[in-house]
């Protein structure tokens, strides 16, 4: 039978290793002993008293307690919420606060360390608990009950496919964070998905340097993984100088992160020779076909693009694997979910004409949590979901994303794809890279400003940059301001934010 919640996701007799940290020595799990210990831990969090639906914070880095908890708290029937270890208070308080948190799971020394997320757990009476690994097992160290009043002990409970096992907040590029409910279904949909987009299988071993509180790396990264029987190798945080050498030692043979980390391996040595790596998957932010060609040439394997959201439990297209057309610049096709190009009263758009990107699939939430006007605005009445996006199909419908449509740079009308910019002046050989956006601007409203950074030992100034563009965009495109940086912010997991880039860029000016 095919599974349907999280718990018989997992097969218990797979013969490979499921989970590998590379600390020193390395841990290598079984999949028996994997499954052994997050039933160990749900007991644990039974007889702390999390009940059915109730959220857990798992405020941890990328470790094997991350992944016992998570699994634990899904089977549990409970409500993984995962959140950035290296949030400041006032961020943890906004989470914990909107999930309701029963509880909150620390890392050891913690709660003596008195911690930003304790503060803030502790000030929404949720139960702080510090989890760590003996060497033996997953142990959960109540040190403040809470609201859970310590004598808890519910029931071992069992998931059902409806049931909420994860919430995650969208990233907060357009406006506030959005808190999103996926099910077991919506979770397993996309474990297939992606499981059948890229073949994987118990040969695989995955390189997970993705962050798991994010979509990306907990689906793509870790829970299709798993689900394929294969391997996952888990290293704290992403490190350059490690990255080749936990690859190499560990056997992995297909990574998947954003743009920034392709990046920042390309400015790093590579191992020679080069290991076998049976694919690259990009997601998250926009590839630019400069790093596609350099990353295929560099790392000599297939890079597949893929587009993925919160909403949709991470992906919704990608780029399939060879014999299969890759497209540079395209974020491929729909796997398992249907994509349509709709304007704003849901008909679809001609063939090749730009429109929202809307998906429709059983991988997308059924909507935000406390959030009816987002709701509201946010489906069409055929149920499918608006994603902000703006894009169209070529015609194999392969999708290609032209901007968010809060962010598309309205000059007096024309609308300007701050995407296709960034690809144009990335390709200028002083350039390491580019973002733009709207500035505002007195008579168009809005024109044209980007950021750029250029590479070490290279120079340019606006004015050579302004005319090498020339030659490649139309003249309305060109930037009415070019502001030079050496440093481009990013969120924690290396996405754009361009409303901030615009702000810190003019910030500096000032
Ligand atoms: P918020 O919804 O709070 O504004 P967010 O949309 O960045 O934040 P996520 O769910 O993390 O939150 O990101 C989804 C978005 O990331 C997509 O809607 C899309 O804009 C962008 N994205 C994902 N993959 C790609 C890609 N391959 N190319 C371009 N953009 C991408
Ligand atoms: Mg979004």
């Amino acid at each position: 039978m095919a599974p349907t919640t999280l718990e018989n996701a997992f097969s218990k007799d797979s013969p490979s290793t499921a989970v590998i940290v590379p600390s020193k020595p390395a841990l290598a799990v079984s999949y028996q002993q994997l499954s052994a210990d997050v039933n160990a831990f749900r007991q644990q969090l039974a007889r702390a008293g999390v009940s059915v639906q109730s959220a857990v914070s798992i405020a941890l880095p990328n470790t094997y307690e991350f992944i016992v908890s998570f699994i634990a708290a899904s089977w549990q029937r409970a409500i993984a919420a995962p959140l950035n270890p290296a949030y400041k208070q006032s961020e943890f308080e906004f989470y914990i606060d909107d999930l309701s948190s029963a509880i909150a799971l620390v890392p050891k020394g913690a709660f003596a360390k008195d911690t930003a997320a304790v503060r803030a757990a502790r000030k929404y009476n949720a139960a702080i608990a510090e989890c760590y690994y003996n060497g033996k097992e997953v142990m959960l160290d109540v040190k403040e009950s809470g609201k859970l009043d310590g004598k808890g002990n519910v029931p071992v409970e069992s998931a059902q496919p409806d049931d909420i096992a994860l919430v995650l907040h969208t990233s907060g590029t357009t406006g506030r964070p959005k808190a999103v409910p996926l099910t077991h279904r919506n979770l397993l949909r996309t474990m297939k998905n992606i499981q059948a987009t890229y073949q994987l299988n118990e040969k695989d071993r995955t390189m997970l340097v993705m962050p798991l509180f994010h979509v990306h790396g907990l689906l793509a990264g870790f829970l299709a993984p798993l689900a394929s029987r294969g391997s996952v190798v888990v290293p704290l945080k992403f490190s350059a100088s490690d990255f080749w050498k936990d690859f190499i030692e560990h056997r992995a043979n297909w990574y998947t992160a954003v743009p920034t980390i392709h990046q920042i391996l390309l400015k790093n040595p590579v191992p020679q020779p080069m290991p076998n790596i049976r694919f690259i998957r990009s997601c998250s932010s926009p590839l630019s076909p400069k790093v596609f060609h350099d990353l295929e040439k560099t790392f000599n394997a297939p890079v597949l693009e893929a587009y993925a959201m919160t909403e949709a439990a991470h992906q919704m297209t990608s780029n399939p694997l060879p014999p299969g057309k890759r497209i540079p610049g395209s974020v491929g096709i729909g796997q398992g979910v249907e994509i349509k190009i709709l304007d704003d009263n849901g008909i679809e758009a001609p063939q090749g004409k730009e429109a929202e990107i809307c998906i429709r699939g059983e991988n997308v939430t059924k909507g935000y949590l406390n959030n009816p006007s987002a709701n509201a605005s946010s489906f069409h009445k055929d149920g499918f979901f608006r994603t902000g996006d703006q894009g169209k199909k070529d015609p194999d419908g392969y999708v290609i994303i032209t901007g968010r449509i809060k962010e598309l740079i309205n000059k007096g009308g024309e609308k300007i794809s701050p995407i296709e910019l960034d690809n144009v002046i990335a390709q200028n050989p002083a350039v390491s890279e580019a973002v733009s956006f709207a500035l505002e601007d007195e008579i168009y409203g809005q024109d044209v400003g980007v950021a750029v950074v250029v590479k070490d030992g290279q120079s340019l100034n606006a004015e050579a940059l302004k005319t090498w563009m020339a030659d490649r965009v139309a003249k309305f495109k060109l930037p009415k301001k070019i502001f030079f940086t050496n440093i481009m912010p990013k969120t924690a997991t290396g996405k754009i934010q361009r409303r901030l880039v615009a702000e810190a860029m003019l910030k500096k000016e000032q």
